[in-house]
């Protein structure tokens, strides 16, 4: 923990068991070097969990002695779906799914109970914008970057000069439901994987541990039935895999083969989208042993096919970090629009 040099902005990850929390100065210096964490009491509604998050806004203060006469504005993020200005889904989701959520302004909320300009951006997106500007550093406002990251669901986003491109809705970035092709990837006798979103054969389908449950590992523990995960619980059994990846287990390289390659292909529609100077990479993944995420970054790598020119300039990376990187971003975010106002 440090003390505030100058003005402040404060970044509030909502989760859904817990807040997690970081200041951030007008020099760019974060105050919190580790996991700040309050129950987020989602799970009671709207007015419980704003005024959770109040609470963690005062704890981060108190913890890094920063007076509130510091604090220019915070950065909010939430899971989604949620609109650009931090409006739940009118269907709710997954961490929002009593009625009274549905529809819940939850940044407007907050920012009349902290009396503070409050910033919205969702998870995956914050996420994103904290690996974009952890990757690039003081060059972060003039490069432009994708991000893909692998958990129970595939998030991420697009940075474009260190700003993340939140759309007309608030839905641009969703990776893990653009449709890829599937020549590559699949095995000529494997079925068409599907999303929880109704699509198939999106990204989420196939690089996400849902992906793994659902999908890859019921097929390949058919073409390897001897293997020990077949006696396990389905979805015990997707958790598992990582360990055997990290010992270069057959069944396992072929379903994480699966994955970097899908991850390959939503990056080469990247590579024709937006033309973006990095190619991120988080999730489970990055924690793994050295030698098998670098083999699963090469096989990103491989299956992502860029113009020489393109090649010239891009460059892949692992993001680290990603506990934090929630808040991290939200404040990145929230520091950006104070110093140079709302975008156009
Ligand atoms: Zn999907």
């Amino acid at each position: 923990m440090r003390t505030p040099a100058s003005w402040v902005v404060v970044g509030l990850d909502n989760g859904g068991t817990c807040n997690n929390a970081t200041v951030l100065d007008a020099t760019g210096q974060f105050l919190v070097d580790h996991l700040v964490e309050i129950p987020s009491l989602v799970q009671e509604g709207p007015e419980a969990a704003v005024t959770a998050l109040a609470d963690a806004f005062r704890n981060i203060l108190e913890l890094t002695s920063t007076p509130l006469t510091l604090v220019r504005a915070v950065g909010l993020d939430t899971p989604g779906p949620a609109s650009a200005n931090g409006v739940i889904s009118s269907k709710g989701s997954t961490n929002f799914n009593q009625v009274s959520w549905h529809g819940f302004d939850i940044r407007g909320a907050l920012e009349t109970e902290l009396g503070l300009p409050v910033i919205y951006n969702n998870d995956a997106n914050a996420a994103a914008l904290y690996a974009h500007h952890r990757h690039f550093g003081d060059n972060a406002m003039r490069r432009s970057s994708v991000a893909a990251i692998v958990g129970t669901g595939l998030g991420g986003g697009v940075v474009e000069n260190g700003r993340v491109v939140s759309g007309a809705a608030g839905m641009a970035g969703e990776l893990g439901h653009v449709q890829i092709p599937l020549h590559g990837v699949l095995e000529a006798d494997q079925p068409i994987p599907a999303c929880n979103c109704g699509f198939e054969g999106d990204v989420e389908s196939i690089a996400s541990l849902t992906g793994i449950k659902n999908n890859l590992l019921p097929y390949w523990l058919s073409r390897f039935p001897d293997h020990p995960l077949a006696s396990e619980p389905i979805g015990k059994a997707a958790k598992l895999l990582r360990g055997y990846g990290e010992k270069e287990d057959p069944l396992a390289l072929a379903v994480f083969g699966q994955q970097a390659r899908a991850i390959g292909k939503l990056f080469t529609i990247a590579a024709n989208f937006t033309d973006p100077h990095a190619y991120l990479l988080g999730g489970g993944v990055v924690e793994a042993h050295p030698h098998f995420r670098q083999w699963f970054l090469n096989t990103v790598r491989e299956t992502t096919e860029l113009r020489r020119e393109q090649l010239a300039v891009a460059s892949f990376a692992l993001v680290a970090d990603l506990d934090m990187a929630g808040a991290r971003g939200a404040a990145v975010a929230a520091l950006e629009r104070i110093q140079t106002g709302p975008a156009r």
